[in-house]
């Protein structure tokens, strides 16, 4: 685009030739005035033309460069022409609504609002996050609950346009329909020209004249909102499922946002769970490790019967089968892995004591206890002595 062919001014035309030019051309274009196919487009051009030549640090670099850098007119000058955070725009970052919303503060300073040039055509609403406290059965089984939360809802009265119902919105004075406006400030690299939100229409590109007396403008009113939700069996700690339609209303009969629910799952105080794979610690006595034995171990799934070979060492890890939590997506169940510890017996009576020496003696081992040990010390030294 050469924004003087479409001013239809000379190269060294004067400041008020060009707005002279623009003036006409965009009264000519307007789409409230002209109605005929390519008027619109052709406003914008007429508008991208006049944000070059109007601005004479863009007119310089076009006069050098032939270009202003922002291939779509979307200049925001230097260095984040070629961004756009249309569309469903910074929505994507700013999760939390009403809440945590630093990213969309950044974005703001730096990109006026986020606004790509098309935003004051539809657009989705914003994004929601909602987290779901899950215990530790609710994660592997799932269950259906109903969330309630608050959210930006199409206004009933006047269908989410915001004009007052028997009338509509017509094209912002302001920024004749495009939704920002350019400004000039002052940062740390120099003045720049970027883009800013209109403050009239607040980026629809549409004024009201005559406001919707619910929502005051806006289109939209906040509701409490219900959903019923299914958790699927098999989440995790740190999952995350969207909900479409769920978020927030969107601008100018856009979609509505999506819904991103986070599941935070409560730790068990029993097991342990990696995937699908659950884990759990069985103490067993050295009796029950040495002769074998079977022992009722608790899983997810109730207790099961589990086999304890004779000779089992401590630290081994013997698998159940399909007692794991479900895979939430190949489907079947992982396994549960139970690892055994071998709890050695405390406070021995006598009766005890002896029959383990009797064992010991048995196996050819002579186990010195705390209460012999003096008694066989001595016993050395009168042995040492003897030599
Ligand atoms: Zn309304
Ligand atoms: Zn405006």
């Amino acid at each position: 685009m050469n924004p003087y062919d479409v001013l239809g001014v000379s190269k060294d035309a004067s400041d008020q030739e060009i707005k002279r030019a623009y003036r006409k051309l965009s009264k000519k274009y307007h789409p409230d005035l002209n109605h005929e196919p390519g008027a619109e487009e052709k406003f914008k051009e007429v508008n991208e033309a006049y944000e070059i030549l109007s601005d004479p640090q863009k007119k310089a670099q076009y006069d050098q460069f032939g270009t202003t850098g922002g291939q779509q007119g979307f200049g925001g000058g230097q260095g984040f022409g070629g961004f756009d955070f249309g569309g469903s725009g910074a929505g994507g970052f700013d999760f939390g609504g009403s809440g945590a919303g630093g990213f969309e503060d950044i974005f703001s300073s730096f990109f006026g609002g986020g606004q790509s040039r098309n935003n004051n055509g539809p657009r989705q609403g914003r994004d929601l996050q909602y987290e779901m406290h899950l215990t530790f059965e609710e994660a592997i089984f799932g269950k259906k609950t109903e969330i309630k939360y608050t959210r930006e809802e199409n206004c009933k009265t006047c269908s989410g346009t915001g004009a007052k119902p028997g009338t509509s919105p017509v094209t912002c004075s302001k920024c004749h329909g495009r939704g920002f406006i350019q400004v000039q400030r002052q940062t740390p690299l120099g003045r720049m020209m970027s883009q800013q939100e209109c403050d009239v229409c607040h980026g629809t590109g549409k004024e009201i004249k005559e406001k919707c007396s619910t929502c005051h403008g806006s289109g939209h009113v906040n509701e409490q909102h219900a959903i019923e939700v299914t958790v699927p069996a098999g989440v995790e700690d740190g999952n995350q499922m969207r909900l479409s339609g769920q978020g927030e209303a969107g601008v100018n009969g856009g979609p509505y946002g999506d819904l991103y629910i986070y599941f935070s799952v409560a730790p068990s105080d029993k097991f342990k769970r990696d995937g699908a794979d659950i884990y759990l610690s069985l103490p067993i006595s050295f009796v029950q490790a040495a002769l074998g034995d079977e022992v009722e171990v608790d899983t997810v799934h109730g207790k099961v019967k589990m086999k304890i070979p004779a000779g089992t060492q401590t630290g081994t890890t013997f698998r159940l089968r399909g007692k794991g939590a479900p895979h939430l997506r190949a489907g079947g169940n992982g396994d549960q892995r139970v690892t055994v510890r071998i709890e050695t017996p405390k406070n021995l009576n006598k009766k005890q004591r002896e029959a383990l020496k009797a064992f010991a003696d048995s196996m050819g081992e002579d186990p010195s206890g705390d209460d012999s040990f003096f008694e066989r010390w001595s016993k050395n030294k009168k042995t040492k002595r003897k030599k």
